[in-house]
């Protein structure tokens, strides 16, 4: 074995290093700079078939290998960094309650938490003290230092120190008869696999969150754990723009929102996470169902509807019933047959499209379909309208030779950015999934297919002008995808529109075509969904807006108020005019104050409330209060008219 290893660089280059160099030294070689920037390194071996993987600086290199060293610009940083928190929000447990016994403390989607048992419950008071003394163990600026010891011993101490999860922990984890690593950072032990920040000083930002109850092992026969939930930033910025974007999601969420607007509801009665759409969200969803389809219509789609329960013997064919059974509703039998309700549109389509033999000349076939599924989610991971068990997507399958699909693939796109204009989004990101090319394997339809596909998603982007972001290894076993994620008014980012290949379901199928020559092909097939689903596309426009809707989809658009009994004939009279010209309008004719009246139409974020009296009367016109404004305008009924008219035709995203 030679001394010297291979060591690759981001930028392509390659080193040959002593066998045993640490990423830290390999940092120190490129720059000084990054060397005290670097975080952790992600290291991927050279030979064939390993993935990368994230590790401490000081882990030796002990083979060939490709060299990344992460910093703040790495997402991949922030979960060692968030680990590495949880370490420090443990050890000032220990410093403050020293009889707390430890469970585990890894990274989440946004922080980390960590597991105590303590009989004594954690006060508020507590966990301000334990922020603080976090500070110090920051402040002391303690190096995370990896040890090994022998796995029966460490057993053994934890045993006679009554450290019972640890004990569970080494156990479950760990092989019997070798070593095991820890994490010391001053006094502060932990049984760990890491890997973890080089000190506890680089943790700059950070904050506790909220204290909650969890059972061991998740098992409400066990003892409860008091797990401490905190968040961690490189920077006292970004936790300061998270902590905001936290407050305002609170102000926005639809699930209050859906409540104090009158927009939907779910019924405990009726089943969790099944959506009852209330008048007020129906009209909203009805605006949305109408563009959509004209937009099908306009863009040569064909509009068909599909049964809501099929044949199991359609899901066996499909394949649903082998890989995604356990998504489904349980088969009901009728007759000698059992059935299921669809979770995905695709297959009733595909039965459309095999109805009759298809020329190369009736191709592109696209079949869309404003098409409830309905599927099996866990009653704990259901929220509001986000998450359900039955939802309406606006659904597509487009079939078509090779020839055509760039062309289609770009009509998707084109269909995928007019949603986010329509409805006031103005940033958005667009992801390609793409297969692992080291693992081509595990997918199907073959590489030539892959490569067509890919290049056509790829093509399709580059027509548009549209900056992307490639994922290799994201696809599905079969095909590639776009997806397109749109960024709200907070800034939080929302999956929205996918176009994907199957390459699995036109062979499952038999899916065919007479081409060009004469002979019998298989169509390339595409979903496509734009809102995804109509409900979450809802929870989305909800939050996106905070419940001030633009003028076109407000489900109550203008409200007239007479400032007393002898005013109402006349604002009668603008509503019918209002009216007759498309305008959601209601008369608030009850004899209650005029002030409460407006304060109540404001708080629904009605966008226009309109005040008749006298003067108005006299003058034909109204005094009109718009939503979020403080000065009233007078204007004539008839230029009040012209002027909403307008906003709801232009579907305009500002008040105006
Ligand atoms: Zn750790
Ligand atoms: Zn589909």
């Amino acid at each position: 074995m030679s001394d010297m290893i291979q060591v690759k660089l981001p930028d392509g280059s390659v080193r040959p290093l002593p066998r045993g160099t640490t990423p830290l030294e390999v940092a120190r070689a490129i720059s000084p700079r990054l060397a005290e920037a670097a975080l952790a390194a992600q290291v991927r071996p050279t030979s064939n078939g390993h993935e990368p993987k994230v590790v401490d600086l000081t882990q030796p290199l002990e083979q060939d290998a490709e060299v990344r060293i992460l910093t703040e610009k790495d997402p991949e940083a922030l979960e060692v960094y968030r680990h590495s928190s949880a370490h420090v929000l443990a050890t000032a447990v220990l410093e403050l309650f020293p009889e707390t016994k430890l469970g585990h403390g890894p990274p989440t989607e946004t922080g980390f938490f960590y597991d105590f048992y303590r009989e004594q419950k954690f006060t508020p008071e507590d966990l301000a003290k334990i922020e603080e003394r976090m500070a110090h163990v920051t402040q002391r600026n303690e190096p995370f230092v990896r040890e090994m010891a022998d796995r029966e011993d460490s057993i053994a101490k934890y045993k006679s120190e009554g450290d019972w999860m640890k004990v569970h922990f080494i156990e479950k984890h760990t092989e019997a008869g070798g070593k095991v690593s820890f994490y010391r950072n001053g006094k502060f032990v932990d049984f760990c696999r890491g890997p973890h920040i080089p000190a506890t000083g680089r943790i700059k930002a950070f904050k506790l969150m909220s204290l909650a109850g969890a059972y061991w092992l998740n098992d409400n026969k066990n003892p409860q754990l008091q797990r401490i939930y905190g968040t961690s930033f490189f920077t006292k910025k970004q936790l300061d723009d998270y902590l905001h974007q936290l407050e305002e999601a609170k102000k926005r969420d639809h699930r209050l929102l859906g409540k104090q607007l009158d927009l939907f509801s779910i019924q405990e009665l009726a089943g969790p996470g099944l959506i009852f759409w209330h008048p007020k969200g129906g009209i909203i969803r009805k605006i949305m169902e109408d563009w959509l389809r004209e937009e099908y219509l306009k863009r040569g789609y064909a509009l068909v509807f599909t049964p809501h329960v099929m044949r199991v013997d359609l899901w066996k064919t499909s394949g649903h019933e082998g890989y995604y059974a356990q998504n489904m509703f349980t088969k009901m039998e009728l007759d000698d047959a059992e059935y299921r309700m669809k979770p995905m549109n695709c297959p009733g389509h595909i039965l459309i499209y095999k109805d009759q033999m298809r020329s190369y000349r009736d191709l592109p076939v696209r079949l869309g379909e404003l098409g409830t599924v309905y599927r099996y989610e866990l009653s704990g991971v259901m929220h509001g309208l986000m998450r359900v068990r039955g939802f309406t997507q606006d659904d597509a399958h487009i079939f078509c030779t090779p020839q055509q699909i760039e062309d289609e693939v770009i009509g998707c796109i084109e269909f995928a950015l007019a949603v986010l204009e329509t409805y006031g989004f103005k940033e958005y990101q667009v992801e390609l999934s793409i297969w692992d090319p080291n693992d081509r394997a595990k997918y199907m339809g073959g590489e030539k297919m892959w490569d067509l596909a890919i290049s056509s998603l790829e093509n399709a982007l580059k027509r548009k002008n549209i900056a992307y972001k490639t994922i290799p290894g994201e696809a599905a076993f079969y095909g590639p995808k776009i997806d397109i994620k749109l960024v709200d008014a907070i800034g939080r980012l929302w999956q929205l529109s996918t176009v994907q290949f199957d390459f699995t379901l036109p062979e499952r199928f038999g899916l065919e075509y007479v081409g060009e020559d004469g002979h019998r092909h298989q169509p390339l097939m595409v979903h496509r969904a734009l809102y995804g689903s109509i409900e979450r596309f809802f929870g989305v426009l909800i939050e996106h807006y905070a419940g001030a809707f633009p003028v076109w989809l407000a489900p109550v658009q203008v409200v007239l108020v007479p400032i007393a009994e002898r005013h109402a004939g006349y604002a009668n009279q603008v509503a019918d005019e209002l009216r007759k010209i498309g305008v959601r309008v209601e008369v608030d004719a009850r004899s209650e104050k005029m002030n409460a009246k407006i304060r109540e139409h404001a708080l629904q974020k009605v966008p226009f409330i309109l005040i008749a009296g006298d003067k108005e009367v006299a003058a034909g016109t109204v005094n009109v209060r718009t939503r979020g404004r403080e000065k009233t305008e007078d204007m004539s009924s008839a230029d009040f008219a012209a002027k909403i008219r307008k906003l709801v035709e232009s579907r305009a995203a500002e008040i105006g």
